[in-house]
């Protein structure tokens, strides 16, 4: 499954503590919808011990993979779903991203009702297989020669791979051939197949093919040097690494479209905050390099008002980096 789908995990565990919380709810399937590719070979190490369906006593999560454009396709469709807790969104920062790089998404990011924040990811910038670069340094000056014979790889516009990516051009001073698919999961494959250079993704992505010794990892864009997952320890972050200022780090939140019962809400509030304390969910995602939110987001309201910031800050970001439209 996609990286989402790590955290579709996470919803998947928020939804697992409904059989103990709801009253008649759900009475039927649960679609949560994942705006990326699926792709099914990474999901083996992050899978629960226990499936949602277990867990909820018979009850079933169905998976949607609603890809394409950057996450526009599949928020659009739970943006216009009906309102009554059996469609779900897990979405990243796209939700804040595109709101700048669309002129109409197809949704209003305000309007949904916000469920809590998930989980925070750092994301790695790496290369195909047998590429030459050692390190930061020599990949830096061959991606500076090469210019736009470098193809990065990228989940679309509106995805953390063309933020990453976005703000990778711009401090480098260079114009890269993007290549845009329906999801990193795709993406990884075409990496590992040498059918593009580079990408920048998430953790929870590139950690198994890193620890695998697949591909390489070069530096971590976050602010902070990751101690965990080990293979990333020794990495510089792009900030030390010269790109002053280079720190994004990615979440996920999750949403239900605007007008579901509030008692639905409630419920659904209820099953996140106790998934977010599940330690087997935790240790999970602590081994792809996520960190569970454990702090007042796991709210809607604060989440709402985090996504708001989220909107403002990096739609200066995008402006500055002139890709905005208008
Ligand atoms: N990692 C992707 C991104 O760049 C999303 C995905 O495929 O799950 O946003």
């Amino acid at each position: 499954m996609s990286p989402l789908f790590k955290l579709s995990l996470a919803a998947g565990a928020a939804v697992m503590a409904l059989g103990v919380q709801a009253q008649g709810f759900p009475a039927k399937p649960i679609t949560l919808i994942v705006p990326f590719a699926a792709g099914g070979h990474r999901q083996g190490g992050a899978r629960p011990g226990r499936s949602p369906a277990q867990a909820l006593g018979g009850a079933t999560v169905v998976v949607d993979n609603a890809a394409g454009a950057g996450s526009t396709i599949g928020t659009a469709k739970a943006f216009r779903a009906p309102a009554d807790g059996y469609t779900l969104l897990v979405a990243h920062i796209g939700m804040a991203t595109t709101a700048t790089l669309y002129r109409n998404p197809g949704f209003k990011y305000d309007e949904f009702e916000y469920l809590g924040l998930i989980n925070e990811v750092p994301m790695v910038v790496v290369g195909k297989p047998g590429l030459a670069a050692k390190n930061w340094a020599e990949l830096s000056s061959w991606i500076t020669t090469n210019k736009n014979k470098v193809n990065l790889a990228n989940a679309g516009l509106g995805a953390a791979s063309h933020l990453c990516g976005l703000m990778l051009q711009n401090a480098l001073k260079t114009e890269l051939t993007t290549v845009p698919y329906k999801g990193t999961a795709p993406a990884m494959t075409d990496l590992l197949g040498g059918q593009v250079d580079i990408m920048c993704d998430q953790t929870t992505n590139t950690t198994s093919q890193v620890e695998a010794g697949k591909i390489k990892a070069y530096a971590v864009s976050t602010a902070k040097r990751l101690t965990t997952p080990a293979v990333y320890k020794d990495l510089p972050t792009l900030d030390e690494a010269g790109l002053k200022g280079f720190d994004v780090s990615i979440w996920h939140g999750l949403y239900a479209p605007k007008g579901t019962p509030a008692a639905v809400l409630k419920t659904l509030n209820d099953a996140l905050k106790a998934a977010l304390k599940d330690p087997e969910f935790i240790k999970k995602q602590e081994g792809l390099g996520a960190v569970v939110v454990n702090d007042a987001r796991a709210n809607p309201a604060e989440h709402k008002k985090f996504v708001a910031a989220e909107v403002a800050k990096w739609g200066a970001v995008i402006k500055a980096a002139g890709q905005y439209a208008d």
